[in-house]
């Protein structure tokens, strides 16, 4: 949690207001301005270091992270208040990062070898932003930036407001591994110098994870520079299907921790279930038994699993929709209440009679561990529900029957369709991203190396000149 007094943003633990973490000058427009020079300066030699100088270093920052991954989820932890359980598995991701880049990622942007002297090569872009959120304050611009560096770009990183130390932790790994000077720099701000950074002209791409509104925002500022890349990893309203032949135990259990997983902050937490209408009654009794259990408690107790809220406006957004969860027409099932007082929060559980998903509680994005349920009558109403969604990140179906989930494929919207599993957690080695209001067709995981490189298609020939090779009617020349 972040306060910003004039130019200076006060980094506070969510879990303990008296726990400052530092204070970190903010970075205005001529700021902004002078760190895409120097990463404009530092382009072309790093670019030119060559893929195998470049992959050195940035095994040496694995190596970094990894020996270290026990203090970064130490600070996640007391930054944005996500449990230690939480914040050691995205630690843990950082390094995990690298050689999934440097093995998988890479392979994707090698040449392209089309035959008879016909190929196309993949280049960096430039100057690359990269703007981070706060619920993965680490993984996430890490997700963006390894790429970014392992092909050749430089990178100007605009940290979440509300994990400004988490990224100076972060760019001191990188020096420690011998990043050369300017390749990565980081400005810090809330969305003023976002913008700054995002609209700059030396900029060539934005490669933004963050809420819809402010990718939304993103594409609105930056009409007129049409050749700038953006990259947009946005919000999710993602739904479960439980079919009536599920294993309700594993359907219960898996919802239940997507539904409450970093306190409901997590771009592919559940807020949506659906559930076959023969075990609506005991699956909704079941889940919100099984919430009410849930700890909630300090994130560095190795017992809790949900910390607070990042920060009192977030608690405030989230008892604003939960006060319209009865003018949406949903009935509240019990689930408890916080043991530490806000921005600490139970998860939330509403019941819906109808699937119809009109109200903005049903539609929005809401950031917090809440959640509606539904009755669906067979599978072909599961997928039109689920399917009913300005959003298109995650979707979970929890079936017996592998078939039943197969004529989901391709039919549910999403960016992520799950089988028996719930909508949190990914492969890195998967793309990662979202249709419609949840991102712009660019998916990250594997396959940010695609975004971070542009290609330029060759035609060779090694040989001479050879006069049978003229169209007819051509003199030699
Ligand atoms: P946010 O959109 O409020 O902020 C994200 C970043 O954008 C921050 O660094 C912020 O300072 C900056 N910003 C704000 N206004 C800006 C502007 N006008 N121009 C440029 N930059 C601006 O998001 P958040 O609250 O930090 O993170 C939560 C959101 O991120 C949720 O919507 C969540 O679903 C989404 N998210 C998406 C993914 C994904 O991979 N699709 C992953 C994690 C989080």
């Amino acid at each position: 949690m972040s306060l910003r007094h004039g130019d200076v943003l006060v980094s506070v633990s969510p879990s303990d207001p008296k726990d400052e973490i530092g204070r970190f000058a903010v970075a205005d427009a001529g700021a902004v301005a002078h760190a895409v020079e120097r990463a404009r300066q530092a382009f072309a030699p790093w670019r030119d270091l060559g893929a195998e100088a470049r992959a050195a270093i940035l095994l040496r920052y694995r190596d970094v992270v990894r020996a270290r991954t026990e203090e970064l989820a130490g600070l996640v932890a007391r930054e944005v208040g996500k449990a230690l359980w939480d914040a050691r598995g995205e630690a843990a991701l950082v390094p995990a990062k690298v050689d999934v880049t440097l093995r998988e990622g890479l392979a994707l942007v090698a040449p392209l070898e089309a035959g008879a002297g016909a190929r196309a090569t993949y280049h960096p872009r430039g100057v690359l932003a990269v703007l981070g959120p706060f619920n993965f304050p680490a993984h996430l611009p890490n997700g963006h930036i390894v790429p970014a560096l392992a092909t050749g770009n430089t990178v100007v990183w605009k940290p979440s407001e509300l994990a400004p130390a988490v990224a100076e932790w972060l760019l001191a790994a990188f020096r420690a591994a011998g990043l050369p000077e300017g390749v990565l720099q980081v400005v810090h701000g809330s969305g003023e110098t976002g913008r700054a950074l995002a609209v700059h002209e030396d900029v060539d791409g934005v490669l933004f994870t963050g809420s819809s509104a402010v990718g939304r925002a993103l594409q609105e500022a930056t009409l007129d520079q049409p050749g700038k890349l953006l990259a947009l990893e946005l919000g999710g309203k993602n739904g479960v299907l439980v079919l009536d032949d599920a294993d309700l135990d594993l359907a219960v259990a898996e919802t239940a921790i997507s539904i409450a997983a970093t306190t409901g902050q997590r771009c592919s937490s559940t807020s949506r279930v659906f559930v076959a209408r023969r075990n609506v009654d005991e699956f909704s009794e079941r889940l919100a038994r099984m919430l009410r259990g849930l700890r909630i408690g300090s994130p560095f107790d190795p017992g809790t699993f949900l910390g607070p809220l990042v920060s009192h406006a977030a608690f405030e957004k989230l008892a604003g929709f939960r006060a319209r969860a009865a003018a949406a027409g949903g009935e509240r099932i019990p689930c408890g209440e916080p043991p530490l007082p806000r921005p600490f929060v139970a998860p939330g559980l509403v019941r819906f009679e109808s699937t119809a998903q009109t109200h903005p509680y049903q539609r929005e994005e809401i950031f917090g561990p809440e959640a509606a349920l539904y009755a669906v009558d067979d599978l072909e109403h599961g997928i039109a529900a689920l399917d009913d969604s300005d959003y298109g990140l995650v979707a979970s179906v929890f079936t017996r029957d592998r078939a039943a989930y197969e004529r989901c494929i391709g039919r549910v919207r999403t960016g992520l369709l799950n089988w028996n599993r719930g909508t949190i957690g990914a492969s890195g080695k998967l793309p990662f991203g979202g249709l419609r209001r949840s991102g712009n067709d660019r998916p990250a995981g594997v396959t940010s190396t695609l975004y971070c490189t542009v290609p330029q298609a060759h035609l060779e020939h090694a040989g001479g000149f050879d006069p049978k090779s003229l169209p007819p009617g051509v003199p030699t020349p």
